[in-house]
């Protein structure tokens, strides 16, 4: 067409060269740079927890992995913990200054004092209800577990998480801490003043260290999860999509010395894994007479079910099927569990996804299930 301009030949060509060598250029960075270019830092701050082993101290050492997983990474008891090494023999905690306190039948709980409720549907702490539910909690744990009630026990009640973090050294997830008494932090939003799940698991903590003493992890904390109704699915689906574990013999320390925050679910979620495939054996009752007065290694000994067995255990107990293809397959669709407070009767389905939810609740199962596109 007349008119148009024409390019000499030698410019297109430094063109294209250029062209061609930007090109170049930009794969070699595609190439080069992985998708997260932030590399994972651990922070100190993020170490947290509880307990120092004990009776016999024992550090995890970096052995063989599990799954491929690496083994749970134990740091130095942070000097500043407070919470208790149930290998020590149980002691009251000191009351915070200027705390009010009711007692009741031996239960004592300490709270500060509020002038007033700063929104106007939040419950006001009630010290002797709370005081009660604690020895009627107390009393529960003890049928449970078929152990004598500990007749004496502090609950200490932090007006809010932060002053509860700030005064316990409590880490960043924990809702709540067993130092030789409860301390829990208030919630304006829930009935009894503080959550009841945390009080649930604490006071099972209270109440193991005092009748059953020097345990590992695994029983301590999953019995605790148990009696609080912790059920961590996502966690458990977790390990069972990438059939990762803990080595069994590294929850056989007396207690959480120092986890990071980034393993801390799996060290818990798996203890509660391990008693609750323990309980398809025996009861909670024979489980304690089991570990009462044992090593630290009665899992091994008892049990003798490696990682990848217990995890096994537990996929039969809540889909029904063992580990592997069409477990995989199963937990790429969306899920529907039933039961999602106990962790002895959750169950689980795979089912197809909703048109417009990603979580919604099915009630045409018995019992009505919640489902989630990815849980
Ligand atoms: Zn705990």
């Amino acid at each position: 067409m007349a008119g148009l301009y024409q390019m000499p030949k030698r410019r297109a060509w430094t063109i294209a060269v250029m062209a061609a060598a930007a090109l170049a250029l930009l794969f070699v960075l595609w190439w080069a740079v992985p998708d997260d270019p932030t590399p994972p830092v651990r922070t100190e701050a993020a170490v947290a927890a509880v307990t120092k082993p004990a009776v016999t101290p024992r550090r995890a050492t970096a052995t063989t992995p599990t799954f491929g997983r690496p083994r749970v990474e134990w740091a130095p008891r942070p000097p500043d913990a407070e919470t208790v090494d149930p290998c020590t023999a149980v002691r009251d905690p000191e009351l915070p200054e200027g705390f009010d306190s009711v007692s009741v039948d031996g239960i004592t709980v300490a709270y500060a004092r509020v002038s007033a409720a700063p929104n106007p549907y939040d419950r006001p702490l009630q010290p002797s209800v709370l005081a009660r539910a604690t020895l009627a909690l107390l009393e529960e744990a003890a049928e449970a577990t078929g152990t004598p009630a500990r007749s004496q026990l502090t609950v200490i009640v932090w007006p809010d998480k932060e002053m509860f973090r700030s005064r316990t050294k409590a880490p960043i997830w924990a809702g709540g801490l067993y130092d030789g008494g409860v301390e829990i932090p208030a919630d304006a939003h829930a009935d009894l003043g503080v959550s009841l799940a945390t009080l649930r698991h604490e006071i099972m903590h209270a109440q193991l260290h005092y009748s059953v003493g020097c345990t590992p992890v695994w029983f301590d904390e999953g019995v605790a999860q148990l009696f609080g109704g912790e059920v961590p699915v996502r966690t458990w689906n977790d390990a069972m999509r990438s059939h990762g574990w803990f080595d069994t013999r590294d929850l056989a320390v007396s207690s959480v010395v120092a986890v990071h925050t980034d393993e801390v679910r799996r060290v818990y979620a798996e203890s509660l894994a391990m008693v609750v495939v323990a309980l398809d054996k025996v009861s909670l009752a024979d489980l304690v007479l089991a570990v009462r007065g044992a090593d630290l290694d009665v899992w091994e000994r008892r049990f003798g079910l490696d990682a990848h067995a217990v995890l096994d255990a537990l996929a039969h107990r809540i889909y029904g099927i063992s580990l592997g293809g069409d477990l995989d397959a199963l937990l790429a669709t969306p899920v529907c569990c039933s039961q999602v407070v106990d962790p002895r009767a959750i169950r689980c389905h795979a089912s197809p996804p909703h048109e417009e939810r990603y979580v919604w609740l099915d009630q045409r199962s018995a019992p009505a299930a919640t489902c989630s596109t990815r849980w």
